[in-house]
């Protein structure tokens, strides 16, 4: 079997620390670890538009600045496929197929759509296309015969709704998908980074972000003004780790080696985690701690960033020819399954013959 790796973002704004840890870094680590076969990464503007139909420049705006992003980071268009979403109409006619597999209860039980339904206000009126993404997120794994699948955690119930659709399909039509696994980042913390605000989620539709373009000043001015512990309001108090953003960004990115090189008072985490609930550990200490930390994991992608910034026409080139590719890829699998699905009329010369026996 071949090993397969399909992701994506929504084009929806450039992308932060918690894309970065949550699935991003661990797509160029596989990307360079030699095992995959192949490597697709979707900008999904397509199922952007479902919550962003009325304000098209947003997303039209941002496909280049999450490009910018993935290039940054390391992803290299060399061994990665990047491809646009809209550009590879086969998608489309997969989720049509997919449609009947799926119920309507079933899409409206999914517990990240239900959040995002929330936090969108569409309570009242959901639209079919936004209620559906998962579908549609089930072609763009399956139509790359994905098998692995390295997200944050909110992605889970649409890797669970993919296994269903597959299942189902093999079921009905016989053996064509590959069942997609979902590969989490190891740590916890970094399977859902919080906010800057405290809030359950890093999101670009929060606006509570520390993007991997911001320049210095800015990380700095976020990461001061961010969030702890709301009860702990002098130094000598007794602090919370646990819910606490400032600990949650330190778990997923400080090493012991940030430590001896900007903290050597402590060890590593543990030592500062156990001084600050005993009480007698300032926030702002902690914070320029951090602040040290992500100034070091973003300066060489932001340096990377400005080399693919003044080279624009490139860099949409990069994207063209990776769209023709996946499209490619593309329209072999939907005759794959329309084989299966035996919609595949003029290639079947059995049909057209025992049509003929029967009228002559
Ligand atoms: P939007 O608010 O437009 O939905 P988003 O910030 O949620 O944007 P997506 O494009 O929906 O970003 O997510 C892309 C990928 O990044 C997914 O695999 C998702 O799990 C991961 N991801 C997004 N935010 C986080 C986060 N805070 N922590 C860990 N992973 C995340
Ligand atoms: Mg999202």
């Amino acid at each position: 079997m071949k090993n397969i790796i399909l992701t994506g973002d929504r084009p929806t704004g450039r992308l932060h620390l918690g894309h970065y840890v949550g699935s991003l870094k661990r797509r160029v680590e596989l990307q360079n670890s030699g095992l995959y076969n192949d490597i697709y990464i979707e900008i999904a503007d397509a199922q952007a538009l479902t919550d962003n139909f009325d304000n098209l420049d947003k997303v039209r705006e941002n496909v280049i600045e999450v490009a910018l992003d993935y290039l940054a980071c390391g992803i290299d268009p060399k061994k990665t496929t990047i491809f646009i979403q809209s550009g590879v109409p086969e998608l489309t006619e997969l989720t049509f197929y997919f449609m009947n597999l799926v119920t309507l209860s079933r899409l409206q039980r999914n517990p990240t759509i239900k959040d995002e339904i929330k936090l969108r206000n569409f309570e009242k009126s959901i639209p079919v296309g936004f209620l559906t993404y998962p579908v549609s997120q089930a072609a763009d794994i399956t139509l790359f015969d994905a098998n692995t699948i390295p997200v944050g955690d909110d992605q889970l119930p649409m890797i669970e709704q993919t296994r269903e659709i597959v299942r189902s399909f093999n079921n009905l039509y016989g053996e064509t998908l590959v069942l997609p696994n979902a590969v989490l980042p190891e740590s916890k913390y970094a399977q859902r980074l919080p906010g800057l605000d405290g809030k359950a989620k890093m999101s670009k539709s929060l606006g509570n972000c520390i993007y991997l373009s911001d320049e210095p000043e800015v990380i700095e001015k976020k990461i001061m003004s961010m969030f702890t512990d709301p009860n702990h309001l002098k130094v000598e108090d007794p602090g919370e780790v646990e819910n606490n953003p400032v600990f949650i960004y330190l778990e997923a990115f400080a090493t012991d080696e940030h430590f001896k090189k900007y903290l050597p008072e402590y060890q590593n985490l543990d030592e500062l985690k156990a001084h600050y609930k005993r009480g007698g550990l300032g926030d702002v200490k902690i914070k320029r701690f951090l602040n040290n930390v992500i100034q070091e994991e973003l300066e060489p992608i932001r340096a990377r960033r400005k080399e693919y910034e003044k080279k624009i026409p490139e860099v949409y080139k990069i994207l063209e020819d990776g769209t023709k590719k996946a499209s490619l890829v593309g329209k072999n699998k939907i005759e794959e399954v329309k084989r299966a699905m035996r919609i595949n009329y003029f290639e079947d010369k059995d049909l057209i013959n025992k049509h003929t026996e029967k009228y002559n």
